[in-house]
């Protein structure tokens, strides 16, 4: 039996995850912990008999998410399923792999903003991690157990957003309700945005350089509007290994929270009559994908400003606040001043995070010095 603790219940993922834990009878659920939605986590606890429980807003049986450490040590689970949105996410996971604890990540701004201080940790303690996230769940599985010496680069595929194929003229009027209309995936919010901007793939391969130990020169994004394949894995004698699965967040869930045992079977992808394509991303439209690889290549605490600045962004956005083309506007001013120093203590990045965000909340034009 698997003891799976699970941070962000109350989110798209969150509640995927309980799906998965009732479809698999060797998964048992050994807490619950959300942001702001307590009442309805308080309702799936009572009914599911779970006692132990955390809230953001102070409605859980331990107080406050600082004290997600607290909830680890009293549940003592197997696998801690993070899904929680944002930076927020990275003082729990460290708190997890400080214990030994697996942890199924879904948080993706973990490995964007700390993925030094993550790396640091594991060596230390040994604990695994797994990603969620369906890319990197597709290139972990065909990386698994294969010589690193027969692998030339990893190719992460990108569906596009709802804006594939758009100009960047025709951007500039585009409001969150056209933003959120993803052709392909259903996903929380901010990762929806994300996904518009192609800031999610930039994101996403900053991830995969701490998951997988890639350099950025060996990191490659294609458009692929079927969602059908995951990754591709280039091999050194010309051949390409490609992971394929319906867009269905249960089957990465699935796999980290039973990983190394193998995941349940599923409803094959409908292959015949599917045309599959694959295009560059457009970078001149979507110029967030540029400005995460650079920061990525940059290193240090920049990837943690841009992540900050990008959650900042994108909530304004969400807001009406601003445009959806000045999202990137607003992360490229804040990657104008990124603190010295690097990227692998934990009190640095939170600090570079709390700097990234307050620039990116500044009016344009009037960023505080
Ligand atoms: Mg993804």
């Amino acid at each position: 039996m698997t003891r799976v603790l699970i941070l962000g219940c109350t989110g798209s993922i969150g509640v995927q995850a309980l799906d998965v834990i009732d479809a698999c009878d060797d998964l048992e659920l050994a807490g619950l912990a959300c942001g702001t939605r307590s009442a309805e986590m308080r309702a799936e606890a009572v009914r599911r008999g779970v006692r132990h429980t955390c809230a953001a807003d102070g409605g859980g049986s331990v107080p406050h998410t600082p004290d997600l450490a607290t909830l680890i040590d009293e549940t003592a689970p197997d696998v801690v399923l993070n899904a929680i949105v944002g930076s927020a996410g990275l003082r729990p996971t460290v708190a997890a792999l400080e214990r030994g604890v697996r942890v199924a990540l879904a948080n993706k701004e973990t490995l964007v903003a700390g993925g030094e201080v993550v790396s640091r940790v594991r060596a230390r303690t040994g604990a695994g991690l797994v990603p969620v996230d369906s890319e990197h769940s597709a290139l972990f599985q065909l990386l698994e157990g294969r010589d690193a010496a027969t692998v030339r680069r990893i190719v992460l595929t990108a569906s596009g957003g709802p804006f594939r194929g758009r100009d960047r003229a025709s951007l500039s009027g585009v409001g969150p309700a056209d933003a959120l209309r993803h052709p392909t995936w259903d996903m929380g919010a901010k990762i929806t945005i994300d996904s518009a901007t192609l800031m999610n793939k930039g994101l996403e391969v900053i991830e995969a350089h701490h998951l997988f130990g890639a350099a950025y020169d060996d990191i490659e994004v294609v458009v692929h509007p079927q969602s059908t394949v995951h990754g591709l894995v280039r091999l050194v004698d010309g051949s390409v290994l490609a992971h394929m699965g319906p867009p269905d967040m249960r089957v990465p869930i699935g796999y980290a929270l039973r990983h190394p045992a193998p995941p349940p079977p599923r409803d094959p992808v409908e292959l015949v009559g599917m045309g599959l394509t694959f295009e560059a991303p457009d970078t001149a439209a979507f110029r967030c994908l540029d400005l995460a690889v650079a920061a990525g290549r940059a290193g240090g605490l920049a990837p943690a400003v841009l992540n900050a600045a990008n959650e900042v962004a994108v909530a304004r956005f969400l807001a009406g606040d601003i445009g959806f083309l000045d999202i990137a506007d607003v992360v490229e001013r804040a990657l104008e001043d990124v603190p010295d120093g690097p990227g692998d203590e934990l009190e640095a990045v939170m600090a570079a995070d709390a700097a990234g965000r307050e620039r990116a909340a500044a009016p344009a034009g009037g960023v505080r010095a």
